[in-house]
């Protein structure tokens, strides 16, 4: 073993006795066959049922876009556990955690018989994929295509322009905070395909009306939204 790997796993051993790993939801401490989550959280995580075509988001982009499927795993409320999870999987590098959300999705999304043949993560702007290091919707992509054996794509889809943050703007704001910020490329790659793009929040559904802007170009394209959680305010 090389002692730059002994020392990383002997200072892992050393920071589990003194840090003992905590669930992310209730940041109470986690036994040993315990991954990420308690059992108190994981067995009552707030899942939408059927996470496919539940009519509550289907308001939300309401006809806007022809969507094949819109699925939402977790309902999204302040102050719940969900909202701890999410801030863990943003905030504090949790890489493995949003790849582990992203397998319980996939499982679900399994059952509800959920098919494409692409995955397309929702991409972020490189100046903040270099800020936070990864892009959560495609470890949370990697997650699903892993459980349902499809392939994720990335790279493909960019995002050319750097917007500010949208938490305080309304549906029409965002709409034009975000056009003409989304690029797509090698167009012939997607032609005839069931895409679907992957993101980590619903709210009120413009990044994915953006994306469909340009990818509504690609000649038969079949299009669905999964998203990790929905946050309607
Ligand atoms: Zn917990």
């Amino acid at each position: 073993m090389h002692l730059q790997s002994f020392l990383k796993k002997l200072f892992t051993a050393f920071a589990s006795v003194f840090f003992p790993p905590v669930c992310s939801g209730c940041k109470s401490n986690l036994s040993g066959f315990e991954k990420f989550l308690c059992s108190e959280c994981l067995n009552n995580l707030p899942v939408f049922e059927p996470v496919l075509g539940h009519p509550i988001h289907g308001q939300v982009l309401g006809g806007r876009m022809p969507l094949e499927h819109l699925g939402c795993f977790l309902r999204f409320t302040k102050g719940s556990r969900v909202q701890n999870i999410m801030h863990g999987m943003k905030y504090e590098n949790r890489r493995e955690l949003a790849l582990f959300l992203g397998e319980l999705f996939g499982q679900r999304l399994k059952q509800e018989g959920f098919v494409c043949d692409i995955l397309i993560p929702v991409p972020v702007h490189r100046k903040k994929l270099k800020d936070r290091g990864y892009n959560q919707a495609a470890l949370i992509a990697y997650g699903i295509g892993t459980v349902l054996g499809i392939p994720v794509s990335e790279g493909n889809l960019i995002k050319n322009r750097y917007t500010q943050t949208q938490t305080k703007l309304n549906r029409e704001q965002r709409m034009l905070n975000l056009k003409g910020s989304f690029e797509l490329k090698n167009y012939e790659n997607f032609k005839g395909k069931h895409v679907a793009l992957v993101d980590d929040v619903l709210t009120t559904g413009s990044t994915t009306e953006n994306i469909w802007e340009i990818m509504r170009e690609v000649p038969q394209l079949k299009i669905s939204a999964l998203y990790l959680c929905h946050a309607r305010d």
